[in-house]
This record gives C-alpha cells, sequence and structure tokens, in this order.
C-alpha cells in the first residue's frame, strides 16, 4: 500500500526544536510523472541566521555532554527512523523515483550509521607517559557543521552526515538537495523533542541558501556531497573563514576486467555495478575495460542481467529501477549518448521504459567507444555504460588513470596477486576487487584528485568532525 501523492503532508523546516513554514515555497517534482507532487518551505536567510544562532546556543551544551550520552541521543534518533521507516521510504521513493523496495532499503542502510557511531570510541590517543611527562592527542567537537546533501540517496547522505557530525559533538544544519528536500525535512520533525532543541536542524533551499550556509561566519565546517564544480565553489567560500571542509564529489569510475575472468560468472555483477539505483552513484562503475577479444562474451553477459530489469514508477508491483531524478541530469545521459551514437559507438543494448511524462531513459549499454568520446571523458550519473577494449594491461591501467577524477576503481580476476598489483596502480580513494561499489559506515570512504577531499565512515570519518587538541604535560 504507497500513499497517494496528494495525501503527503508538507513537512515543515526545523529551527531550533519547532517547526517553521516560510513565505517561500519550493515545488518537488516526482521524477517518474515530471509533475510536482508537494511544496515545501525554503528557508529564507533570516531563518539561516536563526538557525545558526540556535546551533551555536545547542553545541555550549551538547558538546560537554559525555560521548556515551550523546550516543543514547543518536541510539534513540536511530529507533524513531526504524519506526517510520514505511513513511520515510515512501517520501524517498517518491521524491528520488527508486523503487518502493530499494527507497526502504536505503532508510535501512543509513541505520548503519546509527550501529557503527552510536557505539565507537573516541578516546585521547596517548602518545607519550613516561616521568619526563605525557601528551594526549584529544580529539574536540568543532562547533556548527553545515552539511549540504545531494539527489541520489537523500536519506542516507543525510544520515552520513548527521550521525557522525552529531555524535562527535557538533551541532548540524543540514540543507538536502532543492529536488529531494521531502524525506529530511521530515525527519527534522521527526526528531523534534528527541534530540534537545538546535542540535539538528534542517533548512531547505535552492543553491543561494547553500551559498549563504558556506559563507556563514557562524558555521564551523562544512560536509558536502555533490559534484566537482560546486565542491570547488564551497572550498573557495570556506577560504574567508577558514571553515574545515570534507567534499565528497563525483567519479568517473573505471573497472578493469583481467584475462583470466569469465563473463559468464562476473557479468551480473558487472551490470549492477554500473546501473544500481539507475546508474545515479556516484562510485558506480562507469568506463569498464575488458579484454578486447572477449568484448562480444561481456557484452552479452551484461546485457543478459539488463534484460531482467524493469524500469517504471517506484510504486507500481515488479519494477527494480526507477527514472533518472531530475530533467536535468536526463539532457546530461542523453547528451552523452547522443556523443557516443555520434562517435559511431555500437548499442549492444537498449532496454524499454514506460510511455509518456517522467524522466526515463532506457538501461543502455554501448560498445565502440574510447577516450575522447565524451561519453568515457565525462560523468553521465544515470543508466548508460560504455564498453571498453584493451589488448595490453598496462595501457588500461594508464587509460583508467588519465581522468582527474579519483572516486573508485575495480579490478576484476581470480587471482589474487594480479587484482593487489593492479590495484596498488590505480588512482583512487578505493580500490574494490571483484565488487563495485561498497559504502558503509565501517569504511572510510572518499576521493582523490578532484573526486573530493577528506573521507566519510570509519573512525577516520568521525575524526573529520574533530579538531585536535593536543595536552603536553611537562613533569
Ligand atoms: P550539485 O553539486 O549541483 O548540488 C549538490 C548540493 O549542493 C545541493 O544541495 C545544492 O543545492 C548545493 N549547492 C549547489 N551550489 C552550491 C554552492 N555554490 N554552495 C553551496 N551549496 C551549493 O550536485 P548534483 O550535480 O546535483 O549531483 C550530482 C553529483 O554529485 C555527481 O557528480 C555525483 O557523482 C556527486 N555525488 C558524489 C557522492 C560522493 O559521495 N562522492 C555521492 C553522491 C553524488
Amino acid at each position: 500500500m504507497t500513499i497517494a501523492p496528494d495525501k503527503i503532508t508538507s513537512p515543515q523546516l526545523t529551527i531550533d526544536g519547532k517547526s517553521q513554514s516560510s513565505d517561500e515555497l519550493l515545488s518537488v517534482i516526482d521524477p517518474s510523472t515530471g509533475e510536482a507532487f508537494i511544496e515545501v518551505p525554503a528557508a529564507s536567510l533570516e531563518q539561516l541566521d536563526a538557525a545558526v544562532e540556535a546551533a551555536n546556543r545547542a553545541f555550549a551544551t551538547w558538546s560537554k555532554k559525555p560521548l556515551t550520552e550523546r550516543q543514547e541521543f543518536i541510539k534513540t534518533l536511530g529507533q524513531v527512523v526504524r519506526d517510520n521507516i514505511d513513511e520515510l521510504g515512501e517520501l524517498v521513493m517518491r521524491e528520488q523515483g527508486k523503487p518502493l523496495g530499494n527507497a526502504k532499503g536505503e532508510i535501512m542502510a543509513s541505520l548503519r550509521q546509527v550501529e557503527v557511531f552510536g557505539n565507537i570510541t573516541l578516546d585521547p590517543e596517548i602518545i607519550k607517559d613516561d616521568e619526563t611527562g605525557r601528551v594526549e592527542v584529544r580529539h574536540d567537537p568543532i562547533g556548527v557543521v553545515g552539511a549540504i546533501t545531494v539527489w541520489n540517496y537523500p536519506f542516507l547522505a543525510a544520515m552520513f552526515k548527521l550521525v557522525p557530525g552529531l555524535v562527535a559533538g557538533n551541532t548540524v544544519i543540514i540543507k538536502p538537495s532543492p529536488y529531494t528536500p521531502v524525506s529530511t525535512l521530515r525527519l527534522g520533525e521527526l526528531l523534534q523533542g528527541v534530540l534537545p532543541d538546535g542540535v539538528l536542524q534542517v533548512l531547505a533551499g535552492g543553491d543561494e541558501l547553500g551559498r549563504a550556509l558556506v559563507a556563514h561566519e557562524g558555521i564551523h565546517k562544512i560536509s558536502f556531497t555533490g559534484s566537482v564544480p560546486t565542491g570547488k565553489a564551497i572550498m573557495a567560500s570556506a577560504a574567508p573563514t577558514l571553515k574545515r571542509v570534507t567534499l565528497e564529489l563525483g567519479g568517473n569510475d573505471a573497472g578493469i576486467v583481467l584475462e583470466d575472468a569469465d563473463p559468464d560468472v562476473i557479468g551480473a555483477d558487472l551490470f549492477w555495478a554500473a546501473f544500481s539505483n539507475s546508474g545515479q552513484v556516484c562510485a558506480a562503475l562507469k568506463r569498464l575495460y575488458v579484454p578486447a577479444d572477449k568484448v562480444d562474451a561481456y557484452a552479452a553477459a551484461i546485457a543478459r542481467e539488463a534484460a531482467k530489469v524493469v524500469v517504471g514508477p517506484g510504486d507500481q508491483e515488479g519494477v527494480t529501477a526507477g527514472p533518472v531524478q531530475n530533467a536535468a541530469q536526463l539532457k546530461q545521459v542523453q547528451r552523452l549518448a547522443q556523443a557516443a551514437i555520434d562517435g559511431g559507438a555500437e548499442v549492444v543494448f537498449e532496454g524499454e521504459v514506460p510511455e509518456g511524462p517522467g524522466y526515463w531513459f532506457p538501461t543502455t549499454i554501448v560498445k565502440g567507444v574510447s577516450e575522447g568520446n565524451a561519453l568515457v571523458d565525462e560523468e553521465p550519473f544515470g543508466p548508460i555504460l560504455p564498453i571498453l577494449t584493451y589488448t595490453d594491461l598496462d595501457e588500461a591501467i594508464a587509460r583508467a588513470n588519465d581522468t582527474v577524477y579519483g572516486l573508485g576503481a575495480s579490478v576484476w580476476t581470480s587471482d589474487p596477486d594480479a587484482a593487489i598489483e593492479v590495484a596498488e596502480r590505480l588512482e583512487a580513494g578505493s580500490v574494490w576487487v571483484n565488487q563495485h561499489p561498497v559504502v558503509t559506515a565501517t569504511i572510510p570512504f572518499g576521493g582523490v584528485k578532484q573526486s573530493g577531499v577528506g573521507v566519510e565512515g570509519s573512525i577516520l570519518g568521525l575524526k573529520a568532525y574533530t579538531n585536535v587538541r593536543v595536552v603536553n604535560i611537562k613533569r
């Protein structure tokens, strides 16, 4: 049973523990219809100021609570999310477009953040303790964190930031993507009275609100997930106040299949590496390199899995993939597909999409393109995969690395030595072997080169929400 879109009530902003509306509204589109299904308040600059003031006020007490006490709050937060998984899943499905089961899966996956950071320790590191003295390295909260998220996993991205941010002792103001603000706003409402006022605030708004958040003097760190150009703009506008930044940006991940691999064994995994969430995954497989003499076998094996996919609205029974989330992204995917065709690519698989409105793009696999073609050089962030060929492994590695991006990469082989040898030469924040991608709360994740600054996940991701304080005692 799903909620009819016109029955969804508009969640409000959360500022200082209370709901607030706004004079300005933001229309949110259901990507499976292309029609707005809800209007939510867009925060004004005055509301941003009020949220920053409340966050700084709340920081004074939240940051002083023992870690374990903050973790109790986080566990309650997790329980609230769990208790409301059906509603939150519906909202993610409606605003993002993904099938309902996957949307609920996104909410479930976000609870890993609670499990991991709700139980983690952050003890001082003692780097010297002898008769001459003692040196402790402590990890203090930074202050108010501005968290800015994106539309592919709206709820997961929010939880990736707010859970470790709060556990570390900061207060958090989160600004979801204007395309997908609904589930994050609803989370803010659900947590009113659960977290102390001002500890977590949710402000919906467009890019201008993001810019104001980054420039605000009362905010001390920005944690951002989104595109490379926006990441660069954020780094520049964080400079005057020397805010700490964590930037999780785009990627154009390569996967290299070695000679020994078997297309029939790995074909399905290669497909899902590229096409999960309709290809709208920062670290999806976006360029696949296979041995030239096996290109047809790989194309056929991946296409076999592609043929099982049912693209359609997320609330429809049997649907396994949704639309592209927004019109601008659809245009980008269409442009890159056209560039591939114009460059002589052969379409080895093209799936079906529903008739009528909505941001539909068929599951598409092409071969016969190479570097220099926009589909290979740029990040599509949609349901299309180019299969490239190589004859020399060194050359394949060089081509995989010949990009400004460095988010993820993968090697596919049953030879563990060869896997490590290639993995060590790929320029990426994560290199996966026989899988792509794996992103979870226990493992650091971040990009090298222009794919980002810093990591999320694990103790390293938690420490990214802290300042180091050294206490150096002479005895
Ligand atoms: P985007 O950069 O346009 O927008 C992301 C967010 O930034 C939105 O909330 C937006 O309102 C805000 N924003 C825009 N301009 C801003 C500015 N100047 N200052 C502050 N905030 C601003 O992102 P997009 O292009 O819609 O998203 C797709 C990109 O995100 C892809 O490149 C994808 O790879 C990347 N992504 C990366 C990760 C990761 O973890 N590395 C995860 C998901 C998506």
